[in-house]
């Protein structure tokens, strides 16, 4: 496991401060996975239902019986092909942002800390590096939890042939 201190360090040296641009709020490549408990907490936030919120990731394995299952959740795109939360250029919900959100250009592959494309990086300032490295770790444990709940979610339960369902760490959910 990255050592916290080693963490701080890597993030510093990066010398990221985000420029606010939006874009990686917007177009084909925004693509932010969430899990129940995020959306649960956008809810509270806007009053939306969970559907307006999210939709099934799009990765759907498709079987011969016509069964089809994907595992997870994505924000919802406005009709612009942004996040629906991006307004004026700004995130409308930031204090309830996502993980994804919390850490971007950042993410942690295992021990490794990734560093995604990002206009603001190698700028001569640095994001507040100890609250990103706990945000790093904070959403490791806890897409760590929910890939293993959702393994075990989908172990358990029986699907039926020809349904489309999302598994997610609550369960399986059966989907139009
Ligand atoms: S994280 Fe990077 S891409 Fe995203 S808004 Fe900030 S500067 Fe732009
Ligand atoms: S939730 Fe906010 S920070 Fe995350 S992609 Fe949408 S607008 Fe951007």
């Amino acid at each position: 496991m990255s050592g916290r201190t080693e963490l701080i360090e890597q993030v510093q040296a990066a010398k990221f401060a985000c420029r606010c641009c939006g874009a990686c709020c917007s177009g084909a490549d925004n693509e932010v996975m969430v899990t129940p408990d995020e959306v649960e907490v956008l809810m509270q936030a806007t009053g939306l239902a969970f559907a307006d919120i999210a939709e099934p990731y799009p990765d759907w394995m498709e079987y011969p019986d016509g069964t089809k299952i994907t595992f997870g959740w994505v924000l919802r795109r406005g009709a612009d092909g942004n996040c629906m939360f991006l307004k004026e250029n700004r995130c409308s919900i930031y204090a309830s942002r996502p993980h994804i959100c919390r850490t971007y250009p950042f993410m942690l592959d295992g021990e490794e800390l990734i560093i995604s494309e990002c206009p603001a990086v190698g700028c001569s300032r640095s994001v507040d590096a100890e609250e990103t490295a706990d945000a790093l770790l904070c959403r490791r444990d806890a897409e760590d939890a929910e890939f293993q709940e959702s393994e075990t979610q989908y172990q358990k339960h029986s699907i039926a042939s020809g349904s489309t369902v999302i598994i997610d760490s609550r369960g399986v959910h059966l989907w139009k």
